[in-house]
C-alpha cells in the first residue's frame, strides 16, 4: 500500500514534467514580457531534477511524502531562479505533511502546507502578481470542491493577474510593461494544477 502510493506520487510528477516540457517555450516568452525570460527553461530544469530525485529515493524504499520531499531538494537545488527555490521548499512541505500520513494523501493538507511554506519564503501577498496570486484561490477552491474545479480556478486566476502591475520578483522594474501579461509563475503553477487533475481523474 505504501509502495503504492510513493509510486503514484513518481507518476504524478512524470505527468508533471510532460506538462511542462510541452509548456516550456510559452512560458519563456510570457517571463520575457517583462522578466528574464528563463522560466520555462528553470522549470523544465526543476521538474527533471524533481524526478529524477524521487525516482532514487523511490527506488531506495523511501514512502510517498519522502520521495516528494527528495524531489523538492533536488528542484531546489538544480532549477535556478526564484521559482526553483520556491517550488522546491514548497514540494519538500508537501513532503513532509505527506510523510506522517499513512494509506491516502490529504491533498488540501499537502497543498496547505504547499502554500504556506512559499508565502512565507518569499514573502508575496496576493496582488503582487507572483504565482500566489493562483495559489491562494486554487488552495481556497480545493478546501470546498474537487481538485479539477480548483484548477479550473487556478487557470481563471492567472489569467487575471494580466491586469496586475508586479510589485515581487524580476519583473519589477520594468512593472509597466508586463500589464496585459500574465505572471509566469502563476500561469505555470496552473497548468501543473491542471495537468495533475487530469491525471488522478485517470
Ligand atoms: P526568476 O524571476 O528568478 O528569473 P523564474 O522566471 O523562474 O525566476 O520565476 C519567476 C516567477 O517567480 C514569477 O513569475 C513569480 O510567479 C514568481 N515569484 C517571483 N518572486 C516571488 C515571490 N517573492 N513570491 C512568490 N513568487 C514569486
Ligand atoms: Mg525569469
Ligand atoms: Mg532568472
Amino acid at each position: 500500500e505504501s509502495r503504492r502510493l510513493a509510486e503514484s506520487v513518481l507518476s504524478g510528477l512524470r505527468v508533471v514534467r510532460k506538462a511542462l516540457h510541452e509548456a516550456e517555450a510559452e512560458l519563456g516568452e510570457i517571463d520575457a514580457v517583462a522578466g528574464d525570460g528563463d522560466h520555462g527553461r528553470g522549470m523544465v530544469r526543476g521538474i527533471d531534477a524533481a524526478v529524477a530525485g524521487a525516482e532514487t529515493a523511490c527506488e531506495a524504499g523511501a514512502g510517498a511524502g519522502d520521495c516528494l520531499a527528495a524531489a523538492g531538494d533536488e528542484w531546489a537545488a538544480r532549477a535556478g531562479g526564484t521559482s526553483g527555490v520556491l517550488w522546491g521548499a514548497g514540494l519538500r512541505a508537501a513532503g513532509e505533511v505527506i510523510g506522517a500520513e499513512s494509506g491516502t494523501i490529504d491533498a488540501f493538507a499537502a497543498v496547505t502546507a504547499f502554500a504556506d511554506r512559499i508565502i512565507s519564503l518569499g514573502g508575496a501577498e496576493p496582488g503582487d502578481k507572483t504565482l500566489v496570486d493562483a495559489l491562494v484561490p486554487f488552495r481556497e477552491r480545493l478546501a470546498a470542491g474537487s481538485w479539477s474545479s480548483a484548477a479550473e480556478t487556478a487557470e481563471q486566476a492567472a489569467r487575471r493577474t494580466a491586469d496586475l502591475v508586479p510589485r515581487k520578483g524580476r519583473a519589477r522594474p520594468l512593472a509597466e510593461r508586463s500589464v496585459g501579461t500574465p505572471d509566469p509563475g502563476a500561469v505555470s503553477l496552473a497548468l501543473i494544477a491542471r495537468a495533475i487533475g487530469e491525471f488522478s481523474r485517470g
